[in-house]
């Protein structure tokens, strides 16, 4: 391995959507950042397509507000989230509509290429951000104090070292910085059948059976095969289950067709790429000072259609990283990075595994000749969709939240904290701090003193008071600490008897 000639606090391998958040929210606590990465051009292929009000908002707290508005297609509260329509043809009616989750909120589209080609406009452009494209990281070496990072240039065939005090592996389903650190991944869930191989084909159809112009009608399944709407008028990604035995890219709009079970009309096939449903769960997120975020932490390919865990995967880790850099981290915020992060990722894999089998099972049973009327008593018993959009993500059990027992409050310890729209306009969450934010809705501004305490050891917190009548509202606490994630870290109706402990709990100080 050569000697290092490049040094940096925190190496990101990898620019996909995962590397580019945590780098930004780096640079968002003043922490700079190496980030390489090998492709010198975005993907082609479908990736991301929808981001829920709650990923909005974590790249709205980068500044990307935007650039999510420019370039997304906003689906917003009015137009209603996706549903999903089933069919046994094509050319047959709908056997059931399934709507969205009620409750998930405005959600944004913009396709994966998009996304990273703008996330990639803001690596290059931020001060704090040091972007190499074109270089592929090979191996790696941990030492005392770091990591040592091999790279290969891809142009020029020259190889460099880089020491970092931490490494990100934000590389993907595939990632080199996983098996350096022989991390296995936990597999298999799908019930106790075998992963399937899929073939997924990204075109262009203004077939008007498509339901393209009705976003309420996103996803159609017809029989085995399910293809989801892009957002933008014509384009659509189709995910095909293939044979272990039937060739998969000679003729992709033809295995399209014999699917659908008639001649759709397709102009363009954009990209078409390969994937299995076999959803892994790394079994550890860390090793010393080496990290796994997004999909090099959990493969759950297209399947979700929800980016929310890779991009909270990021602004997590990159928080807690940049407070350990910046002094006010104790060990313990690190070592939450894993506790908070990979039992959601356990759970998204088990709804995931729940909807796909769902999808499996009506395309085995309308294969085998299944009457209508059956196929649809048997949806309407089943879980229709693969993403936990709707349910609360809340750290339950974190070392890092101070758990008071209190748990049907609308202000819960390690839940989200709510957002309002103020009645002066805005949302409440624009005005917290980057670091953590102190919420006082206790009139007499029983939280400054707290604020103060907390600056005086060097914690940054921003004392916010509030008197607005929405939040009041739609807060129950009447003190409460966000952290940056927007997760609460403690919460009261008064000061606490000793703030330093909570302070102490909250930094990772204390576990
Ligand atoms: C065919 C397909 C369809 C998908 N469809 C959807 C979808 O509909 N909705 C959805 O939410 N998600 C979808 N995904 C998954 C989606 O791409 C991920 O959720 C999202 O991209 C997570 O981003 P990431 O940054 O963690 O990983 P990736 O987007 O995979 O980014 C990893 C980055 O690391 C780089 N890299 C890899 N190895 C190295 C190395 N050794 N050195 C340097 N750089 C490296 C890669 O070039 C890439 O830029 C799909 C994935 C595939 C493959």
């Amino acid at each position: 391995m050569p000697t290092p000639t490049l040094r940096t606090q925190v190496l990101v391998v990898g620019a996909g959507p995962t590397g580019a958040v945590l780098a930004l929210e780096l640079a968002h606590h003043g922490v700079p950042c190496l980030v390489v990465e090998r492709a010198i051009a975005p993907p082609r292929h479908p990736g991301v397509d929808r981001l829920t009000g709650h990923a909005v908002d974590l790249l709205r707290r980068l500044g990307l507000a935007d650039l999510v508005r420019r370039h997304g297609a906003g689906a917003g509260p009015d137009d209603g989230p996706d549903g999903v329509e089933w069919r046994t043809r094509l050319d047959d009616e709908p056997l059931l509509v399934s709507p969205g989750p009620a409750d998930a909120g405005a959600q944004l589209r913009i396709a994966a290429a998009e996304l990273t080609r703008r996330l990639r406009d803001e690596l290059r452009a931020h001060p704090l951000v040091e972007l190499r494209e074109g270089w592929t990281f090979t191996g790696l070496r941990i030492e005392p104090g770091g990591a040592v990072a091999n790279m290969l240039e891809v142009r020029s065939g020259a190889r460099h070292a880089v020491a970092a005090r931490h490494l990100a592996g934000c590389d993907g389903a595939q990632s080199t910085v996983r098996r350096c650190l022989e991390v296995p991944m936990d597999g298999l869930i799908n019930g106790h059948s075998p992963a399937v191989q899929y073939c997924s084909v990204f075109f262009r159809s203004a077939d008007p059976r498509l339901p393209a112009a009705d976003r309420r009608r996103g996803t159609v399944v017809v029989g085995g095969l399910t293809s989801v709407s892009r957002g933008n008028g014509d384009s659509w990604v189709a995910h095909l289950p293939v044979g272990a035995d039937e060739p998969v890219t000679t003729d992709p709009v033809a295995m399209l067709r014999s699917r659908l079970g008639s001649g759709l009309d397709v102009p363009e096939v954009i990209a078409v790429a390969e994937w299995d449903d076999a959803l892994a769960v790394a079994a550890a997120y860390r090793r010393g000072p080496v990290f796994l975020a997004g999909e090099a932490a959990h493969r759950f390919h297209p399947a979700g259609e929800l980016a929310d865990t890779s991009l909270a995967d990021a602004v997590d880790l990159g928080w807690k990283l940049a407070a350990a850099i910046n002094g006010w981290g104790g060990p313990g915020l690190l070592e939450s990075y894993e506790s908070e992060r990979r039992p959601l990722a356990l759970l998204d894999r088990e709804l995931l595994a729940r909807a796909l089998e769902t999808r499996r099972r009506f395309g085995r049973l309308n294969a085998a000749g299944a009457a209508p009327e059956l196929l649809a008593g048997l949806l309407r018993q089943e879980a229709h969709r693969p993403d936990a959009g709707a349910l609360p993500a809340r750290h339950a059990t974190s070392a890092v939240v101070w758990h008071d027992g209190a748990a049907h409050s609308a202000v819960r310890p390690g839940g989200r904290a709510p957002d309002v729209r103020l009645d002066g306009g805005g949302p409440l969450a624009d005005r917290f701090g980057p670091e953590l934010t102190l919420v006082d809705l206790t009139g007499d501004r029983a939280g400054a003193q707290l604020a103060a305490a907390a600056a005086a050891r060097g914690i940054p917190v921003r004392h916010l008071p509030v008197a607005d009548a929405a939040v009041r509202a739609g807060w129950d606490r009447h003190l409460a600490l966000v952290r940056p994630d927007r997760h609460v870290a403690w919460c009261a109706d008064a000061p606490p008897n000793d703030w330093n402990a909570v302070l102490d709990l909250v930094s990772g100080k204390t576990t």
